[in-house]
């Protein structure tokens, strides 16, 4: 079989760390496309089915698990996420860079399946300044924060398994280095709409 013509893009890094608004930048690209991962998680408001992530009952998620229809599927903070087979095939074919905002689980997966990509993972500048954005962001019960920063910890042991640690000191900066990384220029195209 011949090589596919895009590149998987994973990027995984602490909750808080601004992996979002990262990917979220990135995706001003027309050539980058983001990969929308299944979950069991509830959704949270302004976040739309289909976009943001595919919102299933765990019933159906563990009935795409024994279908087969996971490349990688992990449980982070008691909810399932997967990334699906398929839309990765179809983007990779379109030689898309193909964007998946997963988990350290995730990745490890995917390594171990001998997935070609760019690994790279968003560290905060210091783990202080991450408390400190995770609780201003006040979208997470005292529990499930103090979760979110134990798995914050874990996640910053795992960073040594990545290809490039891009510190997200300053956002237009941290995006230029992550485009570079992946062979996209350094100034984004205009979408065209
Ligand atoms: P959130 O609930 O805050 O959107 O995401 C929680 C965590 O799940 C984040 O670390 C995010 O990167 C990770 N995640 C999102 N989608 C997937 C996925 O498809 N697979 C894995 N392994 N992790 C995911």
């Amino acid at each position: 079989m011949s090589e596919p013509a895009g590149r998987m893009l994973v990027i995984s890094g602490p909750s808080g760390a601004g992996k979002s608004t990262i990917c979220k930048k990135l995706l001003e690209d027309p050539r980058v496309e983001f990969s929308v991962s299944a979950t069991t998680r509830k959704p949270r408001p302004g976040e739309v089915d289909g976009r943001d992530y595919r919102f299933l009952s765990r019933e159906d998620f563990r009935r795409l698990i024994q279908e087969g229809a996971f490349l990688e599927h992990a449980e982070v903070y008691g909810n399932l996420y997967g990334t699906l087979r398929e839309p990765v095939r179809v983007a990779l074919s379109q030689g898309k860079v193909y964007l998946l905002e997963i988990d350290v689980q995730g990745a490890n997966q995917l390594r171990a399946l001998g997935e070609p990509g760019l690994y790279v993972f968003i560290a905060p500048p210091d783990f202080e300044e991450l408390r400190k954005r995770l609780v201003a962001r006040g979208t997470e019960a005292p529990e499930v924060l103090e979760r979110r920063l134990h798995k914050a910890e874990d996640e910053w042991r795992e960073r040594v398994k990545y290809d490039h640690i891009v510190v997200n000191d300053d956002l237009a900066r941290a995006v230029g280095e992550v485009r570079r990384l992946v062979g996209l220029d350094a100034a984004t195209p205009a979408r065209g709409r």
